[in-house]
């Protein structure tokens, strides 16, 4: 199987250092390999997203002397394969709708007791409100992780970056207390972050996921779906993350660290290789 990763930015601000260390960092593995990097412009929320930053980053990534295949995919061409995939859980009768708003899920959640989770890789740990109320019409469309979970053997994925180096155990316990029921389609989005990326991942046939160590908890989300839907796991790289003098990690809109601040104030794509580390 040809090894193949990516890079794939949303195009809501600028890309900064960070970016640039994990598009070298998935560029160098696929090098290293004997593969291919693929860019991915993930651009599925619209209401964030902008041409501008879109035509930024190929800007960027050409100037740090990166190329990838063409044509490149972009989310927002994508909807008909995630309904696809959602009509695929609904079959199964894994999704409900759910009408809650933000206010809505805070008020049910009630007091936080001690030992119990209140925030997971997807925010706050739904308490389960919308379940059972067969909504019809508009909402955001979630998954029944409980009931998903029944029908699974154990969950396992590996990774090959030296953070959590080694091979993973997902806890179906630990699942349904730390997570819970996952968003598949946000309001006014054609499907959740977790389905469009482990949907465009397997369309692409990446075999090695490479993003930064801030999303190894939605990497458990993101198994969970691929073995639902009967799509490969591929391996993981999770890279550590490119922090500033005081150890804060860099923020997509920190613009004092965009990429284009430093080009325009006359760094070489060589000076800004070896400020992270390349
Ligand atoms: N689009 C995500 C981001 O820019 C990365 C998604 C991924 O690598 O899975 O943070
Ligand atoms: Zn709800």
């Amino acid at each position: 199987m040809t090894f193949r990763t990516r890079f794939a930015p949303s195009p809501t601000g600028p890309l900064h250092l960070g970016h640039a260390y994990s598009a070298l960092v998935a560029d160098r593995d696929a090098k290293a390999a004997g593969g291919e990097c693929l860019l991915r412009i993930e651009d599925i929320d619209q209401s964030r997203s902008r041409p501008q930053w879109e035509a930024q980053i190929y800007q960027d990534l050409v100037w740090l002397g990166l190329s990838w295949p063409h044509p490149v995919m972009r989310q927002s061409n994508r909807t008909a394969a995630y309904h696809k995939a959602l009509a695929k859980l609904d079959a199964m009768g894994l999704t409900y709708t759910c009408t809650c708003r933000r206010a809505d899920i805070e008020a049910a959640a009630g007091a936080p007791q001690e030992g119990v989770p209140q925030f997971g890789p997807d925010g706050r740990i739904y308490p389960g409100t919308c379940r059972q109320q067969n909504h019809t019409g508009s909402g955001a469309i979630r998954l029944n992780v409980e009931k998903a979970l029944r029908g699974l053997d154990t969950l396992t994925f590996t990774e090959v970056g030296n953070l959590h180096y080694g091979p993973h155990l997902i806890g179906k316990d630990m699942f349904l207390r730390e997570i819970g029921d996952i968003i598949l389609v946000r309001r006014g989005m054609a499907a959740s972050y977790h389905l469009s990326v482990v949907v465009d991942d397997a369309d692409q046939g990446i075999t090695q996921v490479t993003r930064g160590a801030d999303l190894w908890e939605a990497t458990q989300i993101h198994v969970l779906l691929q073995a639902l839907l009967g799509l490969p796991t591929p391996t993981y790289h999770h890279h550590d993350l490119i922090r500033d003098e005081t150890g804060k990690r860099l923020a997509k809109r920190d613009d004092a660290r965009a990429i284009a601040k430093y080009r325009e104030d006359g760094a070489t794509p060589e000076d800004v290789r070896r400020l992270v580390g390349f």
